[in-house]
C-alpha cells in the first residue's frame, strides 16, 4: 500500500492569503501546505480521501490520471470544495463512486445540486455513485475499510482504517471503543493543529496523547496550522516515531 499526502494544511492552507507570519513567508517547501487530503493506493486501486479546494492542483502535481473513488471524512469546505474538479476523471471513467455519511451526502447535494440532480443535467456535468458509509466496515475492491467515528466539536467525522494504515483528521474527541478499532495499526495519521487548544481539533499535546493510546509503530501529524511553527523546528521536538507530515510525502507499507 502506498499513501501520498496530497495536502497537510488546515482550512486556510499555508501560506494564509495576505499573511506576514514567518511560517507563511518560509521558503522551505515543507512549510507550504495545501488543504488536507491523501491518496491511498494498493494493487490497481487508487482512492482519494476528501476533495478540498486544492484537489485540481493536487491531482496535477502528482500526475494522477485515474481514481477509483472519493471517500469523505465530513462536509466542511476544506474537505469538499473541489468537487467540481472530478470532471476530468468523470470524462475518462464515467460515474465516480463517492463514499460518505448520509448527512454528508445531504450537504453535498445542497452545495453541488447540479452534480447530484438526475433531471435536465447540463452537458459536461459529472455524475457520482453514492455509497453511504455507516459506522461499520465496508469493502473497497478486496480491502476491508473500517470507519472510526469521532467528533469535530459537535460534528460527527469519520476516520478510516485501511489494513495496517489509519487516517484520522479533524478529530477532537474519539470514544474508547473507536480507539480500540485502531489497535495493531502500523502507521497512524492524526490531526495536530497547533500548540494552543482548539474547540474542534486536537492540539499537539492531544495528538501525541492519542498516538500514545493507539501505539502505532509510526505516526504522522496533519491538518497543520502556521501557528504550529516551522516544519523542521517542530519535527526536532517530536518523539522518535512521530513525524510531521508534509505535502507530497509518500509512505509505503
Ligand atoms: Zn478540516
Amino acid at each position: 500500500m502506498k499513501i501520498t499526502f496530497l495536502g497537510t494544511g488546515t482550512s486556510q492552507g499555508i501560506p494564509v492569503i495576505g499573511s506576514d507570519h514567518p511560517v507563511c513567508l518560509s521558503t522551505n517547501p515543507k512549510d507550504k501546505r495545501l488543504r488536507v487530503s491523501i491518496l491511498v493506493e494498493w494493487d490497481d486501486f487508487a482512492y482519494v480521501v476528501d476533495c478540498g479546494p486544492d484537489f485540481r492542483q493536487q491531482m496535477l502535481r502528482i500526475d494522477c490520471n485515474k481514481i477509483d473513488g472519493v471517500i469523505f471524512t465530513h462536509e466542511h469546505a476544506d474537505h469538499t470544495a473541489g468537487l467540481d474538479d472530478i470532471r476530468p476523471f468523470y470524462f475518462r471513467q464515467g460515474d465516480i463512486p463517492f463514499y460518505a455519511h448520509k448527512r454528508v451526502f445531504g450537504e453535498l447535494k445542497k452545495r453541488f445540486d447540479y452534480i447530484f440532480t438526475t433531471k435536465n443535467k447540463y452537458p459536461g456535468v459529472p455524475s457520482v455513485i453514492e455509497n453511504e458509509i455507516k459506522n461499520k466496515p465496508f469493502k473497497l475492491g478486496d480491502l476491508e475499510v473500517i470507519p472510526i467515528n469521532g467528533y469535530h466539536h459537535k460534528l460527527q467525522v469519520f476516520g478510516f482504517r485501511f489494513g495496517d494504515f489509519a487516517y484520522l483528521t479533524d478529530m477532537k474527541t474519539v470514544a474508547d471503543e473507536e480507539v480500540e478499532k485502531l489497535k495493531g495499526v502500523k502507521v497512524l495519521v492524526v490531526n495536530a493543529l497547533r500548540e494552543r487548544e482548539h474547540i474542534s481539533h486536537f492540539n499537539m499535546t492531544e495528538a501525541l496523547n492519542f498516538v500514545e493510546k493507539v501505539q502505532p509503530e509510526t505516526a504522522y501529524l496533519t491538518h497543520i496550522s502556521h501557528y504550529l511553527g516551522f516544519h523542521d523546528e517542530v519535527q526536532q521536538k517530536l518523539p522518535k516515531n512521530v513525524f510531521l507530515a508534509y505535502d507530497n510525502l509518500e509512505i509505503e507499507l
